[in-house]
Parts: structure tokens; sequence; C-alpha cells
């Protein structure tokens, strides 16, 4: 429990109206996507500004209080639960685009800068952020960055890291430091700015960020292809990424997806297809129209049992919240839900897909697998209920072998979401001894008292 003085030093830091101690307000930072992870924290602040931040870590690093980074709280690998109670530092009140520079294709934003609003200021120049991680109308950039987010046009477009030219950061002791620059390359010793990125909350506190942009592109067009068995979907993927054509976007859909969605808020998809493929081809548009036609003839050589190309723009905008609905059907499903983040390359996503079905199915599991399919990027994701304790057990042991079974196939335990408290338990399966040592030491360089994050990441 943090003392009434903390709670006094910090009102004289940014405000009353700034600093939250009330249960209820409490409640309210206690939990974020996860739906395994609960913690209050003891008190909540919302700096406005970098000097600001310094002066709450200078305190919290002197009375070895333990401070979480937040943004809005959308992340979904309990990376801002205030797992050891102590401060939630909260960046939304630091909400504004400082800047955009359509000469240089950049943008700099402060932390709390929601990304949907960045998009909206960049469309009136012509220009867009590409990551599009499907949490954009809340989600804030210190996050996204943060987790290294990604989203479905990172096929063509690649993920946040790539867009991350510069970064103020305020370390754990106080100081505030600028890494990269405002170039477009740099390699001026150790890419600290790469380093930040990603780091989950654990290495600084973001307070202001210099991102590369691109031009909107000219034309779209939005495909939807159906199998009738979700594997030969996966297969299609990477028959038509190496046959040259590159979409910025393709997502898959199995049928329990397609269903929930279709239960919630009926867009006409067919329900009796075992998956959906969704496509987006961008650019100039003689290029797009052929890139369209071309996906059509693979998808159809490669088993699709239907296609469909969206008209109009409208037709587009409800397949693609279609599959926005998706986590929100799956994350309504029921009392728990395990969403994995693994990532496989992609010639190896029907094998992933396979195994999933052959670990769930003889358990009873209900289960789903929806994703990123265009950067092997999938979410097996599991119905259970933490308080059966019965099937929770089936289903954590369901997970550890999907996980395990992705990492066999050459992949990664995640792809987007970061480790947080959820996979803390697979990183020291998957990480080598020397490479965690790394990290570790520089997580002690940066952090000698442990205050920013504490809990994450490492296993306990
Ligand atoms: C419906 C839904 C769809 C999603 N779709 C995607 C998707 O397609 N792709 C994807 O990658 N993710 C997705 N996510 C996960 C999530 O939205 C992302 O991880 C997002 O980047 C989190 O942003 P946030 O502002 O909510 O950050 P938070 O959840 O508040 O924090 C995330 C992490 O960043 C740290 N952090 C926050 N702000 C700062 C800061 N200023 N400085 C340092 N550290 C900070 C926190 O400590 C925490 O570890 C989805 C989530 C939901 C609920």
């Amino acid at each position: 429990m943090i003392r009434k003085k903390i709670v006094k030093d910090l009102i004289k830091i940014v405000g009353k109206v700034d600093v939250l101690t009330e249960k209820e307000d409490l409640v309210a930072y206690s939990y974020d996507g996860t739906t395994s992870w609960v913690h209050e924290p003891d008190v909540v602040v919302f700096p406005t500004s970098a000097r600001e931040i310094s002066k709450i870590l200078k305190l919290a690093d002197k009375e070895r209080i333990a401070v979480t980074p937040r943004g809005a709280g959308t992340n979904v690998s309990g990376g801002s639960i205030p797992i050891q109670g102590g401060i939630v530092l909260c960046s939304t009140k630091m909400n504004k685009i400082l800047g955009i520079d359509k000469e240089n294709l950049t943008a700099t934003v402060e932390p709390g800068v929601v990304l949907m609003d960045l998009n909206t200021a960049l469309a009136k120049e012509g220009l867009f952020f590409p990551p599009d991680p499907q949490s954009f109308l809340g989600a804030t950039m210190g996050g996204i960055i943060a987790e290294n987010a990604g989203g479905p046009a990172c096929v063509k477009y690649g993920v946040t890291k790539q867009y991350v030219l510069g970064l103020e950061v305020v370390l754990p002791r106080g100081d505030i430091i600028d890494v990269g620059s405002q170039t477009m390359k740099n390699v001026v010793g150790y890419d600290l700015t790469m380093l930040f990125t990603g780091s989950e909350g654990t290495l600084g506190i973001i307070s202001k960020a210099i991102l590369a942009v691109k031009p909107l592109p000219q034309a779209t067009k939005t495909i939807v292809a159906a199998f009738d068995d979700v594997a030969v979907a996966g297969e299609s993927v990477h028959h038509i990424l190496s046959s040259g054509v590159i979409p910025s976007k393709i997502e898959l859909l199995d049928n329990w997806v397609i269903n929930s969605i279709e239960r919630l808020q009926p867009i006409g998809l067919p329900k009796d297809a075992e998956a959906l493929l969704l496509f987006e081809v961008d650019g100039v548009p003689e290029a797009v129209e052929k890139d369209a036609e071309r996906i059509e003839g693979l998808c159809k050589r490669h088993g699709a049992k239907e296609i469909r190309i969206a008209k109009d723009k409208a037709e587009a905008d409800r397949y693609w919240l279609a599959r926005r609905a998706g986590f929100a059907a799956l994350f309504s499903a029921g009392p728990t839900i395990m969403a994995e983040d693994v990532t496989v390359p992609r010639n190896k996503i029907p094998d992933l897909i396979r195994r999933v079905r052959e670990i769930c199915e003889p358990r009873g599991i209900e289960y789903t697998v929806i994703g990123h399919a265009g950067d092997g990027n999938l979410h097996p994701s599991l119905v259970t209920d933490k308080k059966n304790k019965e099937h929770f057990k089936k289903a954590q042991e369901a997970m550890d072998m999907i996980i395990e079974s992705a990492v066999a196939l050459g992949g990664v335990v995640s792809g987007e979401h970061g480790i947080g408290l959820e996979k803390k338990r697979f990183l020291m399966k998957t990480v080598p001894p020397m490479a965690l040592e790394i990290m570790k030491g520089i997580k002690r360089l940066v952090d000698p008292n442990n205050i920013l994050n504490p809990g994450k990441i490492w296993e306990e």
C-alpha cells in the first residue's frame, strides 16, 4: 500500500485532478484486454509532459514503488496489469499530434494519441500510418510502439518497428533521452530506438515518437474467398505470395468465427464455408485490378469454392468490419478466452491449423482460428472458464501443446501481442539462455531497482 505522503507528492507533480485513488477508479485500471489477469494499482497518475514523467519516476525509484505504464489498456498479454500494485502511469492525456511533415513523410506524436485520430489527421494530407492493430479505435501510439504492434496491413507494409524513426524516452531513474532521429536511415551505434520499441513498458516511458508515414494508396480492392477446409485456405496463402502478388492484407476466419459474426451482426458471410480468406490489394488502379484477378484465379486453382470481389467501398468496409468483429465475437463466447498469438513460417500455416484441430477436438475443447494469415500470425483461441478448474487445466494443457507445435514448426510464441504476463512461462523454453541473459542485463542496467513494469516478460 502506498503511503499518503507519496500520493501528496504525486499531486504536487501532476495536480489533484490527475491522480486517482478511489476504489472505483482503481478497479478500472486493474485489467486490460486479457480475461485471466486482474490486479488493482494503489494510485493512477496522468502526466502531461516528459518532465512530469521524469519527476514521477525519480520519486518511484527513490521509494522503490512499482510503476506500470498504460495507454488504452487494450493489450492482450497482461502488459499493463499493475501486478505488483503501486503506480499506474497512464499516458492518455499526452495526446497531441505535434506535427505532420508531408515533405519528409513523418509525423511526430505524443504517446497518448489514438491510432484512429492519427490516421484521420494524416488522411487530410493524403497520408497514413500503415501498421493497423485492429484495436485502432482505442489503442494509443505509446502502447502500439511498446508492443511493436502489427495488423492485417503488415503483409505488405511491415510492423510498427519499421515506422519508428526516433523516440523520446524517460528512463526509470528519471533521465530523459532522445534515441534515433528524424531521418529515414541511421546507423549511428546500436539501434536503441529498436530496443525501446517492443520493450513492453519495461525499459522506459515513451513520451514522444517520430514516425515514418506513407502516401495513401490511390485504389484498393477487397476479395473474399470461401473454402471447404481451413488447412486448404492456409495453403492458398503461400501459393499466392510465392506467385509474386503481394496483397496488402490476407486475413483468415474459420467457420466458428464466421457464424459468430453472423449471429452478432449479420452481413451475409457464407455460413457454410469452413474458412474465409479476406484479401485487400492496393496501389495504382490498373495494378489493383490485375492483382485482384490474379488472386481470384489462384484461389480457384487452389480449392476456393466461392469468390466475391467487393463492388464498392461500402461492401469492402462490411467485410473488414466483420473481421474486426471477430475478436469481439471471440471474447464474448465464454467466461475465459485463451487467445494466443503464435507466428509460423507462412508455408507452415496448414500444419499449425491441423495441429490445433488434432489437439482440441479429442479433448472436447471449443476452439477457433482467426488471424493475420498473410504473416503466418494466427490466433488459435480456446473457450474455457477459469472457475471450472478441470476444464481450465485441460485448456491450458491444450494451449501449451499448440504453442509447442508452433515453435516446433519453426515459429515463435508471439508475433504481435508481446509476452507480458500471459506468455512468461514459454520464454525460457524458446529463447536461448544467453539471449535471455543479455535481455536481463539490459534491464538491470537501465532499471537497477526494477521499478518499471516489474513481474513482466521474465520467468519468476
Ligand atoms: C479487439 C482487439 C483487437 C486487437 N488487434 C490487434 C492487432 O491486430 N494487432 C496487434 O498487434 N495487437 C492487437 N491488439 C492488442 C492491442 O490493442 C495492442 O497491443 C496495442 O498496441 C495496445 O495499445 P494500448 O494503448 O491499449 O496499450 P496498453 O494496453 O495500455 O499497453 C500495452 C503495453 O505498452 C506499455 N505502454 C503503454 N504506454 C506506454 C508508454 N507511453 N511508454 C512505454 N510503455 C507503454 C504498457 O506497459 C503495456 O506493456 C488488439 C486488442 C484488442 C482488444
